[in-house]
């Protein structure tokens, strides 16, 4: 794996070095360049602390982190898995994985971090970016719209109270009118494309629980009255039935925890997977991404977490919520057992934790 790490400190700008390493191996020494340079400038050559995107806090500081937040809330018996949809219903309640990636492309996780859950609406976040890619931020903005609606995710009265606008790509409305958005030829050509942006940022080919997708496609019925209602409005433009479809199929790709948190941490890093190294959108559009995710990620209680975290996060019924710290990293926990707004309820409290731990909130001036 090869990871870019920057060390700073080495003279004008930043030395960036491609480094072949796994993320679980010990610190790496510190580079010639600097040794050279401490030599030249006859200062002892400090021991080489190790690298992290996090001013403040070494690699053990985040493990402990990570760990304290898992051991915390492990045996939490909260909430209860999804069940509107019966394929969620059957989902082990104790799966419980928690990833962090930092900027610098580093992966930390503990927990149960090879189980899966489908995506569900946190596939709204990148579909969102993909249209928004294609067509601009405006697109959005000028469709759907970027405010809350105060409602459940899959509210009707929410489309009825401004006739579609004045909404946000994050509740079905506007997630399935962003899914309508997204140019091709054809159903197969437009899937490809979202499955490809949502690989791009995973870093890793993601493919679909086709339980899950069939599960959902056989009683979704409510999300193809929303469709319908979004084309009566005129904001979807054309075969609202096909977008319903695509967008339940992506709500069915599967990932685990280090998925999501690279996904996060692509955005963390300005559109650019920490990990792979590959820009997956245009950095220009992430500030308006993370917008959003604050405005409305965790639907009705987006509000409740951006007031104990600072964090745009996203969430979905499948049990996964993801957050991000701009220019630090990207952090994911997945557990299914969910809240009354449909939020995970081990995933809100072990991130609030672990990042108010790590200085993470981007609205406070110092760590917490
Ligand atoms: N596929 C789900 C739905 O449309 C996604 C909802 C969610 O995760 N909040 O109902």
């Amino acid at each position: 794996m090869m990871i870019r790490r920057t060390l700073t400190g080495v003279g004008t700008g930043a030395l960036t070095l491609a480094l072949a390493a796994f993320v679980t191996a010990a610190p790496q020494a510190a580079a010639p360049a600097t040794k050279a340079k401490a030599a030249a400038k006859g200062a002892a050559a400090a021991p080489p602390a190790a690298a992290s995107a996090l001013p403040g806090y070494t690699e053990a500081d985040i493990n402990a982190a990570l760990q304290a937040a898992y051991a915390k809330y492990k045996d939490l018996q909260e909430g209860k898995n999804a069940d509107y949809i019966p394929a969620l219903a059957k989902v082990d309640s104790n799966v419980y994985g928690i990833a962090l990636v930092t900027t610098d492309g580093k992966v930390y996780t503990t927990g149960d971090i090879k189980s899966e859950v489908s995506i569900q609406s946190i596939s709204k976040v990148f579909t969102m970016a993909l249209v928004m890619e294609e067509s601009g931020v405006d697109a959005i903005a000028g469709n759907m719209g970027v405010d809350a609606t105060g409602q459940v995710f899959n509210s009707i009265v929410a489309v009825e109270q401004y006739k579609g606008a004045e909404m946000n790509a994050m509740v079905n409305p506007g997630a399935i009118t962003a899914t309508s958005m997204v140019k091709g030829a054809s159903r197969d050509e437009i899937w490809k494309k979202i499955l490809a942006t949502y690989s791009d940022f995973a870093g890793r080919s993601l493919s679909v629980n086709q339980e899950v997708f069939k599960s959902e496609a056989d009683t979704n019925q409510r999300n193809q009255a929303i469709s319908m209602l979004m084309y009566a409005y005129g904001h979807i433009k054309d075969n609202p039935l096909q977008a319903t479809d695509i967008y339940t199929e992506q709500c069915a790709v599967s990932v685990n925890a280090k998925d999501l948190a690279t996904m996060a941490a692509t955005l963390a890093n300005g559109g650019k997977n920490p990990v792979t190294g590959k820009q997956v959108i245009k950095s220009d559009n992430v500030p308006e991404i993370l917008a959003v995710m604050a405005t409305a990620g965790l639907y009705d209680d987006s509000g409740k977490w951006l007031f104990t975290t600072g964090l745009p996060g996203k969430s979905g019924v499948g049990g996964g919520i993801l957050a991000v710290s701009p220019g630090k990293f990207g952090i994911a926990v997945i557990s299914p057992p969910l809240d009354a707004a449909g939020n995970s309820v081990k995933a809100q409290k072990a991130i609030a934790d672990i990042s108010n731990a790590l200085g993470g909130n981007p609205l406070a001036p110092k760590a917490r």
